[in-house]
């Protein structure tokens, strides 16, 4: 597979977690973005993440990689050619500084390790993704669940929104937002991201300061 390029992020994509952070559902499609350097691999190792910054939260996500140069015309299948699940880790505390400053997230989401990404599977199509819940266990008990039927903005508006402000090329991939039960993380604690009853990626956190 191609090297990852850019990694967009969407925020504020599920009512409920919107609603858990006190934020207003979005008019738009809400997108960010993290350095490629940001992510590593959910593939049993631990994954070191940095401490003494105030709490460090999950949000898990499905994430789309991107086959081909979006066209409007072709089908979704030939430009989203895989999936796999993510976590997009988040200096919680320091995010709400920094959106009560008026200062960009970078600091909060663009960390190394903060974009932890399972295997890639091949794309199952809309109707594929939406029969099976995506969860998070932590410690070995189910911390977040969500299905993409519950999106705010669905797969084929996030696609055209992206590529049509921003660009969507070969080697992209996007995080499609967090559903709700977002929370903090300690040293030591484990996680496996499952599709359905199938686990993509597992890991352990590394917490330091
Ligand atoms: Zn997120």
């Amino acid at each position: 597979m191609e090297a990852i390029q850019n990694v967009y992020c969407v925020g504020r994509n599920y009512r409920l977690h919107a609603a858990e952070l006190g934020n207003e559902v979005p008019k738009n499609p809400f997108l960010f973005m993290k350095p490629n350097h940001a992510v590593v691999m959910a593939d049993g190792q631990p994954v070191v993440l940095p401490g003494n910054v105030g709490e460090v939260h999950h949000e898990l996500e499905l994430v789309l990689r991107i086959g081909q140069t979006y066209d409007a015309n072709l089908p979704m299948e030939r430009i989203v050619t895989h999936v796999a699940l993510g976590i997009d880790f988040t200096l919680r505390d320091i995010q709400n500084e920094l959106k009560q400053k008026g200062l960009p997230w970078l600091r909060a989401k663009g960390f190394r390790n903060s974009a932890v990404i399972t295997r890639f599977i091949p794309f199952p199509g809309l109707d594929g993704l939406m029969e099976q819940d995506f969860k998070l266990l932590k410690n070995q008990e189910t911390v977040q669940q969500g299905n993409i039927r519950d999106m705010l903005f669905d797969i084929p508006t996030l696609l055209a929104f992206t590529a049509e402000h921003y660009g969507l090329t070969e080697g992209d991939i996007v995080f499609t937002g967090t559903p709700a039960g977002v929370g903090s993380v300690k040293h030591g604690d484990t996680f496996s991201m499952l599709w359905g009853d199938l686990t993509l990626g597992t890991f352990s956190a590394s917490v330091h300061a």
